[in-house]
């Protein structure tokens, strides 16, 4: 049985500075993935810290979290069949240097940590991620 997903996806704002938000949207519309929800907003350093706890621990966390807090953001909740892995797939490797022609990063990402997208990687992280970003009114769709 084919079952919807949701994923949460994030244009980091690299991507937004650079003019590429419609760009990127386009490919999630183009590519079957159905807007639930979008909202354009900046984040403080705190709440990236809480957005990326999982990796608290990693040498890039204070690099990443002064990023995701550096300028507008668009975040969007996203429905499909299998969303979280084509959502995945459609972003391409976290490094864009090995990230497959086509992909959102092979266009948009500058490098391994300016990478233009953000997109949920398991479905208990997407159901954290969309209740961190989005009430459950946003969702009731
Ligand atoms: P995301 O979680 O943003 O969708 P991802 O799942 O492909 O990306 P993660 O391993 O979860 O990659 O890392 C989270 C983010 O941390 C990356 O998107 C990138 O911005 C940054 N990052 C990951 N690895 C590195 C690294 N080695 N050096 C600098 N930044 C990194
Ligand atoms: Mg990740």
């Amino acid at each position: 049985m084919k079952t919807l997903q949701r994923t949460l996806t994030i244009i980091k704002p690299d991507a937004v500075r650079r003019n590429a938000i419609g760009d990127i949207i386009e490919q999630f519309e183009k590519n079957g993935f159905r807007i639930l929800a979008m909202k354009m907003l900046q984040i403080s350093k705190h709440q990236a810290e809480q957005f990326y706890a999982v990796h608290a621990s990693r040498p890039f966390f204070n690099t990443l979290t002064d990023f995701m807090s550096s300028g507008s953001l668009v975040v969007l909740a996203l429905e499909k069949e299998n969303a979280v892995a084509d959502l995945r797939k459609l972003m391409g490797a976290t490094n864009p240097a090995n990230a497959e022609d086509g992909t959102i990063r092979r266009k948009w990402a500058t490098n391994i940590e300016h990478n233009a997208i953000h997109g949920s990687d398991a479905e208990d992280t997407a159901r954290f991620e969309l209740s961190f970003f989005f009430a459950g009114y946003e969702l009731a769709k």
